[in-house]
């Protein structure tokens, strides 16, 4: 019984820090609303079904953003 809370505990920390980390690195590609490799502002232009918004540039490059604070400001004007 104590090995399977154990197990359990290890199981929510990796998840708990891989999340972290893909969150952490959407925040970097979102670039407080700039494209990092063009430096042209990210257009929404789609909207998945689990909640996260797709943004695009002008210069072909794709960002998709789940975590909900990372665009917070922006994400009013994309298509719900
Ligand atoms: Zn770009």
């Amino acid at each position: 019984m104590a090995t399977l809370l154990v197990f359990f505990v290890v199981a929510v920390a990796a998840f708990v820090i891989m999340g972290g980390l893909s969150f952490r690195s959407e925040r970097r590609e979102w670039n407080r609303g700039i494209c990092p490799d063009c430096f042209r502002p990210w257009k929404c232009f789609d909207w998945d079904s689990q909640g996260g918004r797709m943004y695009k540039c002008g210069g072909g490059h794709y960002v998709d953003i789940t975590a909900p604070w990372v665009d917070r400001s922006y994400s009013q004007g994309c298509g719900k």
